[in-house]
Order: structure tokens, then sequence, then C-alpha cells
């Protein structure tokens, strides 16, 4: 085993701490690499405080891991000792379903194995996030890194990123879309970045004014804000798409009504209660509503490259890992600019 150390929660209601853990050795077909960076996603946040239920402590999270190779097995194709790696949501599937043979890993039959929060089919014990030092992982499930954008801003693609970046892809938004992103944080700024990429004529819907000026700088055409009824009502019928990051519960009904002829809302954000959903709201207009989990290994590899070719990263707020607790109480004000991301050197 490699010993290693992170920060991990011990209960729900416990702040995250220094932790001394062990991860598998490196197997013919795993990578070892030390972790530079680590993004801060809500997801961390959510299952820290168990408000999806069924979370396991100690819990190690991250799933936004950035870092270097120091090791390879006998069998590794893809990387050698010195290169860039990435990992994001997923560490595992059972890569012969048919959703994993397609590379929809995310929605394998039997279940993927998450980066954190799950217990590992294969090897046994719980998976251990990005909050640490070093990493494990099998080679098919680590992503290769441009080694011309800045390291830091590019770990947030691995989640926020690939999140947004797939179901855009998925439903072919761009060109002649008028497109709202719903929630300015982690998600909703790579969604704000793609759109615009794409082409599509983006609109920005936050529940905070003072963001205005930065969501325009990240590509948004329009603002409006999403808890002013007369804002929110002169947008009625205007949408084709809409890219909801929201965290927390809110009215699902006054943005289904800014959707225009078979429009759809795209829910990517996961309130931890349900939300209530009135038939009228859905029904005018032929309206669809969605939802879209992360992406799978080769759209998240596409994703990167992308962003390569493109010069997209994420704008990030570096701290270090002793900062934790207080990034977390600021991501839940909705004070985030907009992904906080850990400098590993500080653990
Ligand atoms: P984040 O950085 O905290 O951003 C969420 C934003 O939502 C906030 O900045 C705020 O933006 C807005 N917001 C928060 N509370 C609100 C409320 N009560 N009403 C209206 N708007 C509110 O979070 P994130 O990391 O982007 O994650 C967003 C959500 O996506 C989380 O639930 C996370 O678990 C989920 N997620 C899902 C997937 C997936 O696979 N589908 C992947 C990753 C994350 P404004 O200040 O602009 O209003
Ligand atoms: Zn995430
Ligand atoms: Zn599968």
């Amino acid at each position: 085993m490699i010993a290693t150390k992170g920060y991990a929660a011990q209960t729900a209601t416990s702040k995250l701490e220094f932790f001394n853990f062990e991860r598998r050795d490196v197997g013919p077909s795993d990578i070892q690499f030390d972790i530079l960076y680590c993004g801060v996603c809500h997801s961390d946040l959510h299952q820290v405080r168990n408000e999806w239920g069924g979370s396991l402590y100690p819990m190690v999270p991250g799933h936004e891991i950035v870092g270097k190779v120091t090791h390879v097995g006998a069998k590794v194709k893809k990387f050698k000792a010195g290169d860039l790696a990435a990992v994001g949501c997923l560490v595992d599937s059972c890569r012969e379903c048919e959703n994993c043979k397609q590379g929809l890993e995310q929605y394998c039959y039997n279940g993927a194995t998450g980066t954190y929060n799950a217990r590992d089919k294969v090897h046994g014990g719980v998976t251990y996030g990005g909050y640490s030092k070093q990493m494990v992982v099998a080679e098919e499930f680590a992503l290769k890194v441009s080694e011309t954008l800045p390291l830091a801003n590019v770990a947030p693609l691995l989640c926020a990123g690939i999140t947004t970046y797939s179901p855009l892809r998925h439903w072919k938004v761009g060109k002649g879309h008028n497109v709202a992103v719903v929630g300015l944080g982690g998600l909703g700024h790579m969604a704000l970045k793609f759109a615009a990429a794409f082409g599509a004529d983006v609109t920005m819907l936050s529940t905070s004014p003072n963001k205005e000026a930065d969501a325009r700088k990240l590509g948004a055409h329009h603002f409006a804000l999403l808890n002013d009824a007369k804002q929110m009502k002169d947008l009625k019928s205007k949408f084709d798409f809409i890219i909801n990051t929201v965290s927390a519960p809110h009215d699902y009904n006054a943005l289904l009504r800014t959707l225009n002829t078979n429009g759809t809302m795209i829910c990517v954000g996961i309130p931890p209660t349900p939300i209530e959903l009135m038939g009228f709201a859905l029904l005018g207009n032929r309206r669809s509503i969605a939802g879209s989990s992360i992406g799978g290994i080769p759209e998240t590899q596409e994703m990167l490259d992308y962003c390569a070719a493109h010069n997209i990263v994420s704008d990030i707020e570096l701290i270090n890992i002793n900062y934790i607790n207080e990034a977390y109480e600021r991501m839940l004000k909705g004070d985030v600019k907009y992904r906080f991301v850990i400098d590993m050197a500080s653990l």
C-alpha cells in the first residue's frame, strides 16, 4: 500500500481535517500521480454534509484532479512518468454494459465507481478523492491534459467543465439558439463559456446583481435577475434551452415559463430536496425538462482537447487546503469567483 495524506470529513457535521490514509499499490494497468491541484465542487459540500443521503465516512472529497505522473504499471500505454494526468468524477465502471461500451460510463448499468464516497467493487474499501497528495487510478479513467494551459485552471474542467459541455453537445446547442444559464458558480461560469463558444445567444439568470459585469466577461450577452418577477416575466417564451446549475431549491415553474416552443430546461444542479412542478408550466409551449450527469471518459477527453484548442479554462481562486472549511461557507453564500481550487503544495 502507498501511504498518503489528505483532508477528510469524519462525520456529516464535522469540519474537514488532516487525514492519513493509504492508496492501493500501482497495478499493471494503473498510474500513480502526485496531485498538484484539486477543484472544489458544490457536490463535495453536498456529500460531506450528507445532503443526498448515504455518505461514507471518513470522506476525502475532490473530483477535479490534476497532477504529474510518478509511476506507471507494466501494461500502461497512455502515460509515462513526468506526464500530466487528470481524474474527474469516475474511477471505474463495469466496462462491459451497453452504456460503458458507448463511452457513457457515467450511466453504467452496473453502477460506475465515483472518485470518492463510493465502494470500490474491484479493490474493496471506499474510494478517496483529490483533496490529497497522491492518486492511483486505472489508466482508462485517467485523462490527458494539455501542457500549455495553466494547470490550476484546468482542474475544474474535470467536473464543472464536462458537466456543462456534455449536455450542450448532446442537445447540439449553438448558433441560432437562445440559451439561459441559471446560477453563476462553478458549473454556471463554464456553461457561459461553452455556450458562447458554440455560438449561442446567452443570457445569465442570477440571484446576484454584483455578478453582472463578470457574467458578461465570461460570455453572457444578456443578464437578468432570477428573483425579480418583472424581469423574469419579460423573458416569457424566450429560450430554446436553459442550463440550470442551481444547487438549492428554487422555482422551476418560473424558469420553465421562459422557454420557447419545444424548449428544454436541462437540470444539472442537484438541490437536496424535491422541487414542485406545475403541469401548466410544462405543457405551455410543449416544454421539456431534462437532466444530465457529468460525462463519459471519451467525451471528457474531447472536452479537454477542445479547451486546449480554444484556450478555455476555469476562472479560479487558488486556496491553501487549510482554507477549505471557509471556502465551503463562501460557496454556500454564492460567493465563488468562480471555482475554488486547492493548491496541493499547501498540504
Ligand atoms: P456553486 O459554485 O455553488 O454555484 C451554484 C450557484 O447557484 C450559486 O453561485 C448561485 O449563483 C446559485 N444559487 C445558489 N443558491 C441558490 C438559490 N437558493 N436560488 C437560486 N440560485 C442559487 O455550485 P456548483 O459547483 O456549480 O454546482 C452546482 C450544482 O450542480 C450542485 O448542486 C452540484 O452538486 C451539481 N453538480 C451536478 C453535476 C452533474 O453531474 N449533474 C456535476 C457537478 C455538480 P448566483 O449567485 O448567480 O445566483
Ligand atoms: Zn463535481
Ligand atoms: Zn457498465
